[in-house]
């Protein structure tokens, strides 16, 4: 039997469910109603380095920068976010992280594909998609990266190269949860590296890191260190959710 028929089979027997509730929904791969409008998808002006939400209104070509990313140096020239870590974008977080729902991986990737679009529209040459690494002994009793399937998908998505072991995490560095800005910034440091075949494939080319979630930006600083290490001509970021602080 073939692709169409047999979905359509399928959905028959096993109906589409919200990814979040569980409520039967029309689309595969969706939310229902109630959750989409729970859900904090990042839209409008946004910080042209992390993607957090700004007060304002957007203007063509006049990129704003949060305070958070004025105070410190980020490594890559340029970031989005496709939701808010709060609320329902924090549990769909933890529902891929720590429940095995691989289900969630190709909304979130179209979530994240949509949130990337602006920057690969300005982006010149190859791009790559480049997921932060996990120390192998997370991956371990973890048994996937999440960073890696959400960077998959979001590289289908948008036509271009995915790399998963191009960065290599060398260090296994303990948890950032209940760490300072500047210990998460210390703790991470020198953590990723470039891996054996870097080189040949991130130079020359903008890689666009992917992670799940944003929070000092930190995990990330030391990805888009590694990125350029190795040649890369631009560094961009995307990640699923960005802690965001309180207006
Ligand atoms: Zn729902
Ligand atoms: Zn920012």
């Amino acid at each position: 039997m073939q692709g169409p028929l047999m979905k359509e089979l399928i959905s028959l027997v096993y109906p589409p469910r919200c990814v979040a509730c569980g409520e039967q929904v029309l689309d595969e791969g969706g939310l229902c109603g109630p959750c989409w409008r729970q859900t904090p998808f990042i839209t409008g002006l946004v910080c042209d380095l992390c993607g957090v939400p700004l007060i304002g209104a957007a203007e063509e070509g006049v990129a704003e920068y949060c305070d958070d990313c004025l105070g410190v140096l980020r490594p890559w020239s340029r970031g989005r976010a496709a939701l808010v870590y709060a609320g329902q974008g924090r549990r769909l977080v933890l529902k891929l992280k720590h429940e095995d729902r691989h289900d969630l991986v190709a909304p979130m990737a179209h979530w994240m594909a949509q949130a990337a679009r602006p920057l690969l529209q300005g982006a010149s040459g190859e791009v790559v998609a480049v997921p932060v690494p996990l120390h192998w002994r997370r991956l371990m009793a973890r048994r996937f990266n999440q960073s890696a399937l959400l960077a998959r998908g979001v590289a289908r998505r948008l036509g271009i190269a995915c790399a998963p072991a191009a960065l290599r995490r060398i260090r296994h560095t303990a948890e950032q949860e209940g760490r300072g800005h500047d210990a998460r910034f210390a703790n991470l440091a020198g953590a990723i590296v470039p891996g054996r075949r870097a080189r040949e494939r991130l130079a020359g080319r903008t890689v666009l890191i992917v992670d799940d979630v944003m929070t000092s930006g930190a995990t990330l600083s030391a990805a888009a260190e590694a990125a350029r290490a190795s040649g890369a001509r631009e560094v961009f970021a995307l990640v699923l959710a960005r802690v965001a602080k309180a207006p």
